[in-house]
């Protein structure tokens, strides 16, 4: 991608003048954090169990505004070994959703000099549809090897057979869209799935360990090189999860036992002091965690160009 268009500013340039992409070493382990783009929420799905004036307050000081805001889509692809494993697939492009800003990821992978062809393995944290859709956007999968393995926990596969929404917060449409998407994802890509019980080594150094609790086959990647880790945690924690770890985030489909496993997650990265990258933390989303009283506190990386 050029940056030409930085010295001329009336002119358009090849390339969008955004950070797209972050890269982090972890060991042997090349880590590299791309954004799929951003999706606006409404906040009440934050925490809908919280008292409004709470949330209210919390969005305050947060200097976010009170209706709705951007969540990040954070992707990684990551190279071990002679694999190159990408966790997650962003939301992909469904016009029918009205979502421009996000599905970003096929094109800045190709910015990125990613080739699809040369993607080995596919790990995915769970099959809500921003996980999985940029797999299904048209003519992906034709780019993409024949002989790629999907990881997914077979819970998850087996909950989306007869998907239980009764516990969830969601916008209206959102069950559907969600249901018949990782129906579409399961048809297509049946041949490809690697379906694991709790854990599975993708690749020297990368596993992928269930957990349940956002959807019942939602998993994390944890990666070890040498002594350093760092955790791909998915949906198990949000911007707000850190100071308020109990508020129920409204896609999760068992939010109290999404809660244990974000408390006791964040417990254990602070006690390692690791690396975290999360779907939905800001963009490049690279941090530690602290613990704070009885909650966390959120310690992003500083910036390492
Ligand atoms: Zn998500």
């Amino acid at each position: 991608m050029s940056l030409d268009n930085t010295s001329h500013f009336d002119r358009p340039g090849a390339g969008e003048l955004v950070p797209s992409r972050y890269a982090v070493q972890v060991g042997d382990i090349g880590v590299l954090v791309v954004s799929d783009g951003v999706l606006p929420l409404p906040t009440e799905m934050l925490g809908y169990n919280a008292d409004p004036d709470a949330r209210a307050a919390w969005l305050s000081d947060m200097f976010l505004p009170p209706d709705a805001f951007d969540w990040s889509l954070n992707v990684v692809v990551v190279r071990s070994g002679d694999q190159t494993i990408l966790i997650d697939a962003g939301l992909g492009l469904d016009p029918n959703l009205n979502l421009p800003r996000a599905g970003q990821l096929i094109q800045r992978l190709g910015s990125a000099g990613i080739d699809l062809a040369s993607v080995t393995d596919v790990v995915l944290t769970h099959m809500h549809m921003d996980h999985i859709g940029g797999l299904l956007v048209e003519g992906v999968k034709e780019r993409l090897r024949p002989d790629l393995r999907i990881h997914v926990a077979a819970a998850e596969i087996k909950f989306w057979e007869a998907p239980d929404f009764s516990h969830v917060f969601m916008p209206p449409g959102f069950p559907d869209a969600l249901q018949s998407t990782a129906t579409r994802f399961v048809q297509l890509y049946r041949a490809n799935l690697r379906p694991f019980e709790e854990e599975h080594e993708v690749a020297p150094g990368v596993i992928v360990r269930r957990t349940g609790g956002h959807t019942p086959g939602h998993s994390v990647v944890r990666l070890a090189s040498g002594d350093e880790r760092l955790t791909f945690a998915g949906d198990a924690v949000f911007t707000v999860g850190f100071e308020k770890p109990e508020w129920h985030n409204g896609f999760e489909h068992d939010p109290e036992e999404a809660a244990r496993v974000r408390i006791r997650l964040l417990r254990e990265l602070a006690a390692t002091g690791e690396q975290l990258v999360a779907t939905h933390l800001p963009f490049p989303s690279v941090g530690r965690v602290a613990v704070d009283g009885d909650a966390f506190r959120w310690v992003p990386a500083f910036w390492d160009y």
